[in-house]
């Protein structure tokens, strides 16, 4: 284990096992359309990968970048896009693939910009959810796991840039960030 974690709190294979139930899913519930399936920046980059693998549909990705975060640990509370999709959405069946969500705003926000542009549908598959930080009612379609209130890192998700390529994710002792 990486010495700046205090707790494994997911292995790779766990992580494996459930993406790939997530995939067949999705799969199931897409089934004869071809949806765009929006990777939000950074975070989401290693999950979108090995999620879309195993997508056995005709889909097409995109990737949006917004920032809520900065490189402390608590939310701004404020969002802005720094990338915007490249594809228009106008009529499509949208699948927002999202790392975590936290307080929700991030994501509500992204869900009414693509709902301005007349999506047809928009569904949200996140990997992680942190239900008791929510700030505003927002559920996701497909969720991976549940977890308590914890910063945690890897399999995509940082602290001030590092430790994304952590195969597995774990909680970042608090001694890194207050340091
Ligand atoms: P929200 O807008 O839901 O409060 O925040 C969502 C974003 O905050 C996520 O996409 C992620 O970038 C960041 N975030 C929230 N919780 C964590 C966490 O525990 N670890 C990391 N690395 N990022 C987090």
């Amino acid at each position: 284990m990486h010495p700046d974690l205090q707790e494994i709190l997911f292995s790779s294979e766990s992580i494996q096992q459930r993406v790939t139930e997530m995939a067949q899913q999705i799969k199931v519930d897409y089934e004869g359309k071809n949806p765009i399936v929006v990777c939000v920046l950074k975070g989401a980059f290693i999950f979108m990968s090995d999620l879309v693998k195993q997508m056995d549909l005709p889909i097409e990705v995109d990737f949006m970048s917004i920032s809520s975060y900065g490189t402390s640990t608590k939310s701004s509370g404020v969002v802005r896009i720094l990338k915007d999709l490249d594809l228009p959405v106008e009529g499509r069946n949208v699948i927002i693939v999202e790392d975590i969500i936290d307080t929700g705003l991030t994501l509500s926000y992204l869900i009414d910009v693509l709902e301005r542009r007349n999506a047809l549908s928009i569904k949200v598959c996140a990997l992680i959810d942190k239900k008791s930080r929510r700030a505003m009612g927002f559920e996701a379609d497909y969720i991976g796991f549940s977890i308590p209130d914890a910063f945690i890192v890897g399999y995509g998700l940082d602290y001030a840039e590092k430790h994304r390529n952590l195969p597995y994710i774990g909680i970042l002792k608090p001694q890194v960030y207050t340091k």
